[in-house]
C-alpha cells in the first residue's frame, strides 16, 4: 500500500517494476491522482508509449481507493491510520520542534503525512561568542539542514529571541504561515513551558491558529477554510506537563536524534551554558515517557480543548 503525498511518482514506478507480482494500492486524497495512476499504468505497461495528452486524461476512478494493479510495495510508504494529514509543528526557537515532537513528525512522515515547520524566533540570543548576526545564519542554516533531514518544509518568522510576544504583527505572520501550510494538525509549546518564548508561542499558535480562518483577517492569503486541530507538546523535561497522549517514538528516535544534531551550534551552547548534553537529555525524557506509555521511548502530547476543534479520534500518529 503507498500512501500520497509519499513517495515521488519515479521511486513508485521503479519499485513497482521491480516486483511485478505483488499487489499495491495507492492511496490518496489528492484529486490528481488518477493521472499519476495513469502514468503508473504506462510506465508498467512494456513496450507501450506514451501518446501525446494520454497522462493528462484522467482514469474514471476518483474515489479514494483508486486503483490496484501488480507492483510491490517496497516499504515506500506505509498506512496505519486512515488518512494522511497536513501537520505544522510551530517552535519558539530553531531547535524546540526537534527535541520536543521530532520523534512523532518522523513518525507522521512514515505514513505519509505532509511535514512543515515554523520557527518563530531567529535563534539570536543562543550562543556565548557568536555576534548575534553571525548567529542568526548559522541557526537559520541548522533549522534548514534540520528540516531537509526530516522532509519538511521550514517557514522562518524571524522575530528577535528572546522578545516573541504575541502581538498583532506576529500573530498576523504566523496566521499566513498556516494558511500557506493549511495544516490539519498544529502542534506548539505548552502554555506552561520554562521559557517566555515558549509560553508566547503556545498563545501564538492558539491565537493564529483561529484568524487564519477569518476571511476579514488580511496576511496576503485566503482564509484557511478549516480550523487545526492543536496540540501541546512535552515542556523541557517534563515539568509540569502531564500528558493526555502519548506516540511511540521508539523506531524514529534515532532520527530524531540526528536531526536534533543538525543544531551543532546549540549542541555546544546548551554544554556551555547549561552544562548539559541536550541529545542525552531528550534521550532520558522520551526513556521516561515510554515507561509511562509502556513503550521503550515516546512523546508526551496534550489536546488544546476548544469548542469546535475537538477531533472524535486519534489524531497523533
Ligand atoms: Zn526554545
Amino acid at each position: 500500500m503507498v500512501l500520497f503525498p509519499g513517495p515521488t511518482k519515479a521511486e513508485t514506478m521503479r519499485a513497482m517494476k521491480r516486483h511485478r507480482d505483488q499487489l499495491v494500492e495507492l492511496l490518496t486524497n489528492y484529486g490528481k491522482i488518477d493521472m499519476l495512476c495513469l502514468d503508473l499504468a504506462l510506465g508498467l505497461a512494456p513496450g507501450r508509449r506514451k501518446a501525446k495528452g494520454e497522462c493528462d486524461s484522467p482514469i474514471p476512478q476518483a474515489s479514494r481507493r483508486l486503483w490496484t494493479k501488480s507492483g510491490n510495495l517496497d516499504r515506500m510508504g506505509e498506512i496505519l491510520r486512515e488518512d494522511a494529514m497536513k501537520v505544522l509543528a510551530i517552535g519558539a526557537h530553531p531547535d524546540d520542534v526537534e527535541i520536543l515532537c521530532g520523534g512523532t513528525l518522523f513518525r507522521g512522515k512514515g505514513k505519509g503525512d505532509q511535514v512543515s515547520i515554523c520557527v518563530l524566533t531567529d535563534g539570536s540570543a543562543g550562543h556565548k561568542v557568536i555576534p548575534p548576526k553571525e548567529l542568526v545564519k548559522i541557526r537559520k542554516r541548522e533549522a534548514e539542514a534540520a528540516a531537509k533531514f526530516l522532509g519538511a518544509k521550514l517557514f522562518w518568522l524571524g522575530a528577535k529571541d528572546e522578545f516573541l510576544f504575541d502581538d498583532e504583527e506576529t500573530r498576523l505572520k504566523l496566521a499566513q504561515v498556516i494558511r500557506l501550510a493549511q495544516p490539519d494538525l498544529i502542534i506548539s509549546h505548552s502554555a506552561n513551558d520554562y521559557h517566555h518564548d515558549h509560553q508566547a508561542g503556545a498563545k501564538l499558535a492558539f491565537s493564529a491558529g483561529f484568524i487564519a480562518s477569518l476571511k476579514h483577517v488580511k496576511t496576503g492569503s485566503p482564509a484557511s477554510n478549516h480550523g487545526a486541530y492543536l496540540y501541546e507538546m512535552d515542556t523541557l523535561t517534563g515539568i509540569g506537563f502531564e500528558p493526555m497522549e502519548y506516540v511511540d517514538i521508539s523506531g524514529s528516535l534515532a532520527n530524531k536524534l540526528k536531526m536534533l544534531s543538525k543544531h551543532k551550534s546549540q549542541v555546544k551552547w546548551l554544554k556551555d551554558h547549561d552544562g548539559i548534553d541536550i541529545l542525552e537529555m531528550v534521550e532520558t525524557q522520551a526513556k521516561f515517557r515510554g515507561y509511562q506509555a509502556g513503550v521503550k521511548y515516546a512523546e508526551g502530547f496534550r489536546l488544546v480543548q476548544r469548542w469546535g476543534s475537538n477531533p472524535g479520534k486519534r489524531v497523533l500518529p
